[in-house]
């Protein structure tokens, strides 16, 4: 039988960055003391009269048109209702009949192929309020205290079609949104982790909704586990039903919470106090001028301007504060492609091992360009310099400190060499008749073993010279 088809689809709720909240002029950031930052607005008192942050609309316009967006001229708000200490009017504003935008897309470099994205829609709503489960978890708490402080945030959720046919492809077109929304500047990724809610089956199966999940990396992990799981079922004759589940970060499990309600069950209706929102041709034309840079862009002006192949430039572009790494260090030091060339394969093999991205990690540009300075100045060989990424990034101590803790230096001198040389000529006697015989491989053994003596710190070109002509008996 052949292997049954993954099918995803993604909800992705992110938080935007303006000043103050969707309806009213409390900060989104701030005081972090519990119920600091409302109003009668934001704790939905009756009466109140919401209005919206112009703010907010201009940025998800932004968005909808970096991921290639219709926008919709007329736009009213919802309310969704539903009954939970979270959600203080009992209802939530989002737009429902309506989104802002639709029928948009986001292209992906995947495995060395193009692939589309589609988005289905974004809309814009409010974030509810944060419960705080006191005396152990939602199953175990004593008691619930409510900070109203989130309540009324602004959100945009980007919905995309179910394109999506791994947990892998999830990653990277998470990766890939959350570069262009911090290009776009709307977004600010160390006050917010981006949830989402993902939509899973296999040719086969009935769809399951695992909800909100905290950032890409347990994205990744759920789905891996849903697409077992549904796998599985199949194999064992078991349909799954349509679920919601619920992902646990500790376990890396899923758990079912409910058979999935409809939409239906939430009772949209029309919100009567906020008027329609309005857009014209003129305000979307004056977004789309002002857009800045995005990641395609940008790694297009890589491959031009500093002469990077395609997937050096997709690989730096991804992140964004990975490509300002690589910009400042260029800036610094020249040498685009070596640059490029040292931090997408040596610096990402080392945060790829621990899991980690340029943020998380203690890698300073000035530091990290000690390594090149350490090069020219002969003072250690490309080997060493590899070697020292590595222990960088996995001790955060400057490549200079490590070599002067170590007490690193290149070997150059013959002199000092050539005991070595000396050493692995006797002890290989195989290799050096291959070698004799015309067999140029066994040459290149006998520098890898030269090189493994010194761990890396003679330069395998000199090595080369030495043996050649000991074995010559010119040395
Ligand atoms: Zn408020």
């Amino acid at each position: 039988m052949a292997e049954p088809k993954v099918i995803i689809g993604l909800e992705t709720h992110v938080q935007l960055n303006t000043k103050s909240k969707l309806f009213c002029g409390c900060p989104t950031i701030g005081l972090e003391k519990p119920n600091t930052r409302v109003c009668d607005v934001c704790l939905g008192l009756p009466g109140t009269k919401p209005r919206l942050n112009k703010a907010v609309l201009e940025k998800a316009i932004a968005v909808a048109l970096a991921l290639n967006c219709k926008i919709n001229k007329l736009v009213p708000w919802n309310r969704k209702s539903y009954f939970y200490p979270d959600m203080c009017k009992n209802y939530q504003i989002t737009q429902y009949d309506m989104p802002l935008a639709y029928d948009g897309y986001l292209m992906l470099d995947f495995e060395g192929k193009k692939k589309k994205i589609r988005i289905r829609r974004i809309h814009i709503e409010e974030d509810p309020a944060k419960l705080i489960h006191v005396g152990g978890d939602i199953t175990k708490a004593e008691y619930v205290l409510v900070d109203y402080n989130r309540s009324g945030v602004p959100l945009i959720e980007i919905v995309t079609e179910p394109d999506i046919e791994s947990p892998q492809e999830a990653r990277a077109y998470l990766s890939k949104l959350v570069s262009i929304l911090e290009h776009l500047g709307v977004y600010d990724i160390t006050n917010y982790v981006l949830k989402s809610d993902a939509n899973v089956n296999i040719t086969g199966t009935e769809r399951t909704e695992v909800k909100n999940i905290s950032g890409i990396k347990a994205v990744v992990k759920a789905l891996s586990y849903e697409v077992t799981r549904h796998k599985n079922m199949l194999r064992r004759g078991v349909k799954p039903m349509r679920e919601t589940r619920h992902y646990n970060p500790k376990t890396g499990l899923t758990h079912a919470l409910r058979t999935k309600e409809t939409e239906e069950d939430y009772g949209y209706i029309v919100d009567p106090d906020l008027s329609w929102i309005s857009i014209s041709s003129e305000l979307i034309k004056q977004i789309k001028a002002s857009l800045p840079e995005l990641p395609d862009e940008r790694a297009k002006r890589f491959v031009k301007d500093y002469g990077l192949n395609q997937e050096q430039a997709n690989a730096l572009i991804n992140d964004k504060a990975l490509a300002d790494f690589y910009e400042e260090c260029v800036k610094e030091y020249g040498e685009p492609v070596t640059i490029a060339k040292w931090i997408v394969t040596e610096l990402l093999k080392s945060f790829n091992y621990h899991g980690i991205t340029l943020r998380e990690s203690n890698v300073k540009v000035s530091e990290f360009l000690e390594l090149f300075k350490l090069m020219d100045e002969k003072i250690i060989t490309a080997r060493m310099a590899k070697e020292l990424v590595k222990a960088y990034v996995d001790t955060s101590k400057s490549p200079k400190t490590l070599v002067a803790e170590q007490g690193l230096r290149r070997i150059s001198k013959t002199e000092e060499l050539l005991g070595v040389v000396k050493k692995v000529i006797k002890e290989n006697a195989e290799a050096v008749k291959d070698y004799k015989s015309g067999q140029e491989k066994a040459l290149h053994f006998l520098v890898g073993q030269v090189m493994k003596e010194t761990k890396g710190q003679a330069e395998p070109n000199k090595v080369r010279e030495i043996i050649k002509k000991k074995l010559l008996k010119q040395l």
